[in-house]
């Protein structure tokens, strides 16, 4: 039996982090945790270096990179911890580390992900953000380095189940017509816009089938989420926007489809939980136990489909607008509603507002070439200005 594989999870203490770790326990002939990570959540990320003893543990600020080492050391663990933006591209790159979940929520998981791709690792992408930003200077990298790109997005990932091995190069080429990506449709699928315009963020949160970070599940809502994975789908799978189809599908348990030339259609099914994808990425191309329930299709009963209502939900509309502008549009879309999607949580701007600042950001933004990490990054910053400015503005 060989050694196990050394793996890294950025955004440990998250949704997908914790799902993570739960399939990595299960394993421990197959992987071993070398680095867990997070931003502020220090006890959280102390539970987690008890339990599952990484070598090393890294936090956003020293004072609370202080206090974790004092309590580890309390408690007899070698782990090491650091602090810092550039100790998170360190545990994605060391030459030790075979595999990177890359589950930090938004633009800050960028630099990270990148440099597990620019290392050449197996690289479990949670991280959307991340590939909207930057989707054809990332996919080079992939290309460029020999990068194993597995998506953990569960529509992305079922697309990739749902196409040949050997994808890229255009979908035509393989006989894929259309690419249906589903959508729960959020907690306010069917509201008017009327009813919209009064929404908490506590409704935003709770989403019927999927429990997630405070982020996603505002875009799960507005239907940015399922914008932001039509342009990640253009990435993946070189895609046109006109190829991929949102299909409204409130069990989510078709987690998405490819349709081909002849006529079929090829869906993956599956219970809703984050942990198959998860396995299906550390594992692929084998298949081991993820610890989800097997499906029954007997107590499930029907499946419904629906078109998206892009009038009461323009966030998507506005996604797709970006990924045909192209080079820097994504970018802006992206920070912008993540200025908007926070203004949102802390009460600063109502539910129909965040499309309406992302709309008014894209227009106060030029278009420029996302050929160079510095410019996307100057897009990305410009468009937190344009943001916040707006936001003061009102
Ligand atoms: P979450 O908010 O639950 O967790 C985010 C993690 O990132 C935490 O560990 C947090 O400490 C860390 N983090 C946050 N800001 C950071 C920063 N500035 N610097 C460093 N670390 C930071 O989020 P989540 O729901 O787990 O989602 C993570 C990513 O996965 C997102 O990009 C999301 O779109 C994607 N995703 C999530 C799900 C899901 O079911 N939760 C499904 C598909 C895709
Ligand atoms: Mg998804």
């Amino acid at each position: 039996m060989s050694q196990p594989q050394a793996v890294t999870v950025l955004g440990a203490t998250g949704s997908i982090g914790a799902s993570t770790l739960d399939v990595l326990a299960r394993h421990p002939d197959r992987y071993r945790v070398h680095a867990l990570t997070a931003h502020r959540s220090r006890e959280a990320l102390l539970a987690q270096c008890r339990t599952h003893a990484p070598a090393l543990a890294v936090l956003d600020r020293e004072e609370d990179a202080a206090w974790l080492r004092e309590r580890l050391g309390e408690a007899g663990l070698a782990t090491e911890v650091r602090c810092g933006p550039e100790a998170l591209v360190e545990v994605s790159e060391a030459s030790e580390v075979e595999v990177v979940m890359a589950a930090i929520v938004g633009a800050a998981g960028l630099l990270p992900t990148l440099a597990a791709v620019r290392a050449g690792k197996r690289v479990l992408l949670a991280n959307k953000e991340a590939l909207v930003m930057s989707g054809s200077l990332f996919m080079d990298a992939v290309d460029r380095h020999g990068a194993t790109l597995l998506p953990i997005d569960s529509e992305h990932n079922a697309i990739y189940q749902c196409l040949p091995v050997e994808h890229r190069g255009g979908l035509a080429r393989h006989g894929v017509t259309q690419l249906l990506l589903t959508a729960s449709g959020g907690p306010f699928r069917g509201w008017s816009a009327e009813a919209l315009a009064g929404v908490t963020p506590e409704q935003a949160c709770a989403h019927p089938n999927w429990s997630m970070g405070r982020k996603i599940s505002v875009d799960s809502a507005t239907l940015m989420n399922k914008g932001l994975e039509l342009i990640e789908a253009c990435w993946l799978f070189d895609a046109r926007p006109s190829q991929i189809q949102v299909v409204v599908h409130p069990q989510s348990v078709i987690h998405s489809m490819a349709a081909y030339a002849d006529g079929s259609v090829l869906a993956q099914l599956g219970n809703p939980d984050m942990r198959t994808p998860i396995a299906y990425g550390l594992s692929w191309p084998e298949r081991i136990d993820a610890g989800v329930e097997a499906l029954d299709l007997f107590q499930i009963a029907r499946l419904d489909f629906e078109p998206a209502d892009e009038a009461a939900f323009p966030c998507l509309r506005l996604a797709r607008e970006a990924m045909e502008d192209g080079g820097t549009a994504p970018a802006v879309l992206n920070a912008a509603n993540e200025v908007a999607v926070e203004a949102f949580l802390d009460g600063r701007l109502g539910f129909a507002g965040i499309g309406e600042l992302v709309a008014r950001v894209r227009e106060a933004c030029p278009l420029e070439p996302a050929d160079a990490l510095e410019g996307i990054l100057a897009a990305d910053a410009r468009a937190r200005r344009e943001a916040e400015a707006w936001l003061g503005r009102r």
